[in-house]
């Protein structure tokens, strides 16, 4: 059977992790995917940790992460990253702002095409003016600069296959950008 890892790095997301875990949980059973889903708790002064737990205990196919405080985002995916062993691994926020659900399409779009890695692209129909135009500022000033394009408005609403996992846990950075890391590797990859 094929397997996944579901990393949701949570920071103060205690309202959200019912509704995160329920429809990821859907969704992989839709797939028929042996899964693991990894929280972790990014030093959250909610009750995000508890939350965890209380799924932990219904559930031996979810799995949390304490941090001892707030080490941001891209440390709670690596952390996830480094404890994942699967044919697949998904990253998403658990916020909800990306519906879980599309894995399903990302899914497809790996297997089907031969890809070893899906992003997903914000169209900020939701967002803020100010949040909206400093992020299309922020990939047109990242592109300006750098040999390595990455398309914008991605986020880190990602699938992943094995050889991306493998050389994501080589790393040895601490400070890192996933959203450029992963198109430096250079494996094939499409966006939904
Ligand atoms: N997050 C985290 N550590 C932080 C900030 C955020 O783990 O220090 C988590 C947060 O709970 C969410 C995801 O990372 O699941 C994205 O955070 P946010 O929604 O603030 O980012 P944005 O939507 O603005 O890109
Ligand atoms: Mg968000």
């Amino acid at each position: 059977m094929t397997s996944i890892t579901i990393i949701g790095p949570c920071y103060n997301e205690s309202d959200n992790i019912d509704e995160f875990v329920s429809r990821i949980t859907n969704i992989l059973e839709k797939l028929n995917l042996e899964y693991i889903i990894l929280l972790v708790d990014d030093g959250s002064k909610d009750n995000t940790w508890g939350k965890i737990l209380e799924h932990c205990e219904k559930n031996s196919k979810i799995h949390g992460i304490k941090f001892t405080r707030n080490f941001g985002h891209q440390s709670a995916i690596m952390a996830g990253i480094k404890f994942s062993n699967s044919d697949y691994v998904f990253f998403s926020d658990v916020d909800l702002q990306d519906p879980p659900e599309l894995l399903e399409k990302m899914y497809q779009k790996i297997t089907k095409n031969n890809l070893h890695v899906v992003f997903g692209k914000r169209i900020h129909n939701n967002e803020n003016f100010f949040k909206k135009y400093s992020s299309i500022l922020f990939y047109k000033f990242f592109n300006s600069l750098s040999n390595i394009k990455i398309n914008e408005q991605t986020s880190d609403f990602v699938l992943i296959n094995k050889k991306v996992l493998t050389e994501l846990k080589k790393n040895k950075d601490r400070d890192i950008f996933l959203r450029g890391l992963i198109p430096w590797f250079g494996f094939k990859s499409d966006f939904i």
